[in-house]
């Protein structure tokens, strides 16, 4: 990703990625997070372009599943609520409807969509959306791909095969001017002024650069390893340290496609669910405090039933937290180098995409400019702080309290800006002022929907809406009710739309 973007953006730089025949990626990383359209989009490539050659697949929401007591389950969609009377749906939610119908099916679209399977294009190509149309018809989409000024909110992200997308990019690259070495970096030589001079590779010798741009994972070769950057471990707050990943074969033309993730609470983490066009990427991400290897195996094999039987698990130690500086002398880490939360919200990828797109925007001259340095620095650890506490507030909220783990989220120590929110989120829903006001990827109402999901809900309505007329709020659920109707009766399912895209691409090919 980082190489492509590179090229795309500054042709006349001379790009070199270096990669290690032997040492493997992480092989994980497949549900992505909305904004990744700008991604592709900058790029210039379109859907058909590389879809099919990644199996990939629409994602619209997240579904979360037994993460309250009572079992019930709700969708995270990438579906910003509707305005009446300058209060947002899910406030109106509280007064109206609260005892009627769960909230994500009163206010959004998108959850009636996941349970039926259906994929966000009709077979035209049109997006269901119309309010974002536009954005997805080739030279009319948005001029503007910084993900921190862009102003909509793309209804669906994208599940793909990592491995594939990688190598398509690869090839995207290459043909763009990308140098390729495969090759082992066996050292890392510092200059005087301990800035990286040259690295050493197994085969090719030494090699020169003026930016060092560090993709090699959870070992951190040049930050960490090198140049001594700090790690600050999010350990004290995201218990998680562990995941167990496996891949299952699915027909997709007996099953279907579900156009999301899911992510079911375990008895110490969560499993995640990533359907791809012909497999299932799925995986266990636990705390080791409470479960062993062994143990944690037997329960995700249970929970997957015959679908596992004699499929081979990859365990994963995880590294959560970040670089106290992703950007050192003339080094730039991105990628799970720079830092990383668990995937509870799909933003590994997210990351990288921000990490590349700051890059770019701080490029350096012909020297490197320490307050560039330091901008780099700020915004990208203010995102990867943000999601943390996001993903804070998804245990802190849950209502479980029936394991030794669910127990344990409760008690981490929150800052006293996420405990005075939380504070405030008990008596009204969050909204844009009430946030985290840096930029970290999540609106206000993605804090609304899984708290209102989880059960931390006020304790009772806004009292400004009880001296309001309830017309308007109430024709809007009802228009959002017959909008969900139309669009079931017309949208294809994923698995008929992106078979449909396939064959006209192997038809063209
Ligand atoms: C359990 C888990 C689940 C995840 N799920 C998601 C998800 O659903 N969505 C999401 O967005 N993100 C997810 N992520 C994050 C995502 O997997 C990563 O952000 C993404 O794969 C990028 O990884 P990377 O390139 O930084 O590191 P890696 O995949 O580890 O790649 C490191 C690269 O460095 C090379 N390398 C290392 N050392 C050397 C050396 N000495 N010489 C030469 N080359 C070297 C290796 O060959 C490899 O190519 C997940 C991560 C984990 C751990």
């Amino acid at each position: 990703m980082t190489a492509a973007y590179l090229k795309k953006a500054a042709p006349s730089v001379n790009v070199t990625l270096i990669e290690s025949a032997n040492i493997r990626t992480v092989g994980v990383g497949e549900a992505t997070f909305s904004t990744i359209k700008l991604f592709f989009d900058f790029l210039g490539l379109e859907e058909q372009d590389w879809m099919p050659s990644c199996n990939a697949t629409y994602k619209l929401a997240i579904k979360f599943r037994n993460w309250r007591p009572d079992g019930a389950h709700f969708y995270h969609p990438f579906q910003r609520y509707e305005m009446v009377d300058g209060y947002n749906m899910g406030e109106w939610w509280l007064k109206l409807k609260q005892h009627e119908v769960p909230f994500d099916q009163a206010c959004f679209s998108i959850p009636a969509m996941c349970e039926n399977k259906l994929s966000p294009r009709f077979l035209d190509g049109r997006v269901f959306d119309e309010k974002v149309q536009d954005y997805f018809a080739g030279s009319r989409r948005t001029k503007n791909s910084f993900l921190a000024e862009h102003k909509v909110q793309y209804p669906y992200a994208y599940q793909f095969d990592a491995s594939l997308l990688a190598e398509y990019l690869k090839g995207y690259a290459t043909r763009r001017g990308v140098r390729q070495i495969v090759d082992e970096v066996d050292e890392v030589k510092l200059a005087e002024d301990g800035s990286i001079d040259h690295l050493v590779t197994h085969g090719h010798g030494t090699l020169r650069g003026d930016l060092f741009v560090d993709c090699t994972g959870f070992r951190g070769l040049l930050i960490n390893q090198a140049l001594n950057e700090p790690f600050v471990s999010f350990r004290d707050s995201l218990l998680c340290d562990r995941a167990i990943a496996l891949q299952i074969p699915k027909d997709v033309e007996t099953h279907g496609i579900e156009p999301y993730t899911t992510a079911t609470a375990m008895s110490a983490g969560w499993a995640w669910n990533i359907p791809l066009y012909g497999r299932i990427g799925t995986g266990y991400v636990y705390c080791s405090q409470f479960l062993s290897e062994e143990e944690a195996e037997r329960e995700f094999r249970s929970y997957l039933g015959p679908d596992s039987f004699g499929l081979r698990a990859n365990h994963i130690k995880i590294r959560t937290g970040r670089c106290r500086n992703s950007w050192v002398k003339n080094c730039v880490a991105i990628g799970l180098s720079s830092g990383f939360v668990e995937p509870l919200e799909s933003t590994g990828i997210f990351f990288i995409q921000h990490g590349i797109e700051e890059l770019i925007s701080h490029l350096p001259g012909s020297t490197i400019d320490e307050e560039m340095v330091r901008s780099y620095n700020r915004v990208v650890a203010d995102a990867i702080d943000g999601v943390r506490d996001f993903l804070t507030v998804h245990y802190y909220a849950s209502q479980r309290m029936d394991t030794e783990f669910w127990r344990a989220v409760k008690q981490v120590p929150l800052s006293d800006d996420l405990r005075e929110r939380l504070d405030i989120w008990k008596h009204r829903l969050p909204n844009a002022k009430n946030i985290n006001p840096n930029y970290h990827g999540f609106e206000s109402y993605s804090y609304s929907v899984m708290l209102m999901g989880l059960g931390y809900l006020p304790e009772r309505s806004l009292p400004a809406l009880d001296h309001m007329d309830d017309t308007n709020a109430l024709l809007a659920f009802r228009a959002m009710r017959e909008k969900t109707d139309r669009l079931m009766a017309t949208l294809p399912t994923q698995y008929e739309y992106l078979t449909q895209v396939r064959s006209e691409m192997f038809v063209a090919a």
